[in-house]
């Protein structure tokens, strides 16, 4: 026979994880499909200070792999796979994946979101050779060098307090005075005598032959342009970029509703505008994207996803 699945969650960070425990412990025939690494952003991320109850062990790492443990305990399937369309209409959901197709009465869109690029000259060419999107991939690789980290939220904070155990200098640029970080990691962060500012300012430009060598920067009140270059005895520096995510819902495009920046939009249920259809975590339009409230989500949508099931199906 067929193999229907009562609920296929797309996306393995910690809002679909928890939909996988969830609907697991709630006894339904679970699949979670992933196309990249399991965790999403939370296992690049060395600390996580601000999840209740994490304060042992806090890396994005270990607690993903609690997580992903536990759903596992409850039965939820997991597999790699990169879904390429989907058919969300009727009432088995099929999933086109590059290894072969999915079929379940319900399914939890949880795909995250992914780290929004600069969008300057040489950024592409220069990525993994001097500019990263990631501090705890990348630290090490700047032993003792200096490293610029763009950005002045949350993410570029946190990242650059890591990046000190590593570099000889880190500095913050950001494109204006104020920031949106939590005022805790700005203190932090004023206080460690490692980290310096450049404020009203953008990368316009990275430059470098195979490696990072020289950065231009412009000063976003008075558009003066300044080009910077390494340190001679260095050779290369660091440009890591943290200005925000961008959710990976292209696939959903058309088939479920969703605001102007493509987040997909949900009522208080987890709930698409489509039957069936419930999305969870960074990818929905949401105030707060945290691990907590990513979570939540994900336990929400597998709640309802089952009630819908029973409603639907009688089961
Ligand atoms: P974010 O909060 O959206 O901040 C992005 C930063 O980049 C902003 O300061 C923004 O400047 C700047 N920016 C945006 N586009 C830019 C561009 N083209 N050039 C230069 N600068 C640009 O992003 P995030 O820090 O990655 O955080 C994403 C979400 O995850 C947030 O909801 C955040 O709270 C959450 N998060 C939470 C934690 C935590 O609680 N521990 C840790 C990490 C992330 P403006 O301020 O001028 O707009």
């Amino acid at each position: 026979m067929e193999n229907v699945y009562d609920l296929i969650i797309i996306g393995s960070g910690p809002a679909g994880l928890a939909a996988g425990l969830y609907g697991s412990r709630a006894k339904l025939n679970t699949l979670i499909i992933e196309k990249d690494k399991t965790g999403g952003q939370i296992v690049i991320t060395d600390e996580v200070a601000n999840y209740p109850g994490s304060i042992r062990e806090a890396t994005g790492p270990t607690l993903i792999a609690r997580m992903v443990e536990q759903c596992e305990e409850f039965g939820a399937a997991r597999t790699k796979d990169t879904i390429v369309d989907v058919e969300l209409e009727g009432d088995i959901k099929v999933l086109k994946g590059q290894k072969g197709d999915y079929k379940a009465k319900a399914v939890i869109i949880a795909s995250g979101a992914s780290p929004r690029k600069i969008g300057c000259p040489g950024e592409k060419e220069l990525t993994g050779k001097g500019v990263s999107y990631c501090a705890t991939c990348d630290a090490d690789f700047f032993e003792g060098l200096e490293v610029f980290v763009v950005g002045g939220g949350d993410s570029a904070f946190e990242e650059a307090m890591y990046l000190t155990k590593f570099a000889r200098k880190v500095t913050i640029v950001h494109r204006r005075q104020g920031f949106r970080c939590a005022k805790s990691i700005e203190e932090k962060a004023r206080a460690n005598e490692k980290i310096e500012f450049l404020l009203d300012t953008v990368i316009e430009e990275v430059k470098g032959d195979g490696i990072l060598e020289s950065i231009v920067f412009k000063n976003t009140q008075t558009g003066e342009l300044t080009e910077y270059f390494a340190d001679e005895e260095d050779g290369t520096m660091g440009v890591f970029v943290f200005v925000g995510l961008v959710s990976q819902t292209d696939v959903f495009k058309g088939k479920v509703n969703m605001n102007e920046q493509g987040y997909i939009l949900t009522d208080v249920e987890m709930r698409t505008n489509v039957p069936g259809v419930f999305s969870a975590g960074d990818c929905r339009e949401k105030s707060l994207r945290q691990v907590v409230t990513a979570c939540a989500d994900g336990a929400i949508a597998a709640v309802n996803s089952e009630k819908y099931i029973i409603e639907k199906f009688g089961e």
